[in-house]
């Protein structure tokens, strides 16, 4: 028996405020929003993150993603979104099939996600040298 979460809410074995939903995804509001509207985006299809999503699966919920975000903009007046997703543990993913966060964003709304920082001289380099390594 598959005990995650969201593949219930998609079987409707679990409630949830469904937004939208097609053959292939499925868009329902996020229980304890970043802001009210902030929307979650899944393929029905299981895969636990993003990194074991197939192109069908990841097309599918790009597409969806990007229709759920114009509703979602027109419902709640928001002024722009953030859509994100968080892989593995490290990155705060908290449950393990695929989601996007589709998070209506005003203007002023306070919400600071990035606490950006600096390079060392040449470290820039070095690093981007590493990552184009992998694709040789
Ligand atoms: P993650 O941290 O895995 O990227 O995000 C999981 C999200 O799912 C969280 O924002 C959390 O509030 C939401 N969530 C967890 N359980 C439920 C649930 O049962 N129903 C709904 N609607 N959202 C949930
Ligand atoms: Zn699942």
């Amino acid at each position: 028996m598959n005990n995650c979460v969201f593949c219930k809410i998609i079987t409707g074995a679990l409630p949830a405020t469904k937004v939208y939903e097609d053959d292939e995804t499925v868009a329902f509001l996020d229980i304890n929003p970043v802001n009210k509207g902030h929307t979650l985006v899944i393929p029905k299809k299981h895969v636990d993150s993003f990194m074991e999503a197939g192109t069908a699966e990841i097309r599918a919920v790009m597409t969806t993603s990007q229709r759920v975000a114009t509703a979602v903009l027109l419902a709640t007046g928001a002024e722009g979104f953030n859509l994100s997703l968080n892989n593995g543990r490290a990155a705060g993913q908290v449950i393990f099939h695929w989601h996007m966060h589709l998070v209506p964003r005003f203007e002023h709304d306070g919400l600071k996600l990035w606490a950006q920082g600096k390079y060392e001289e040449g470290e820039m380099d070095e690093l981007a040298a590493k990552i184009k390594e992998v694709f040789k």
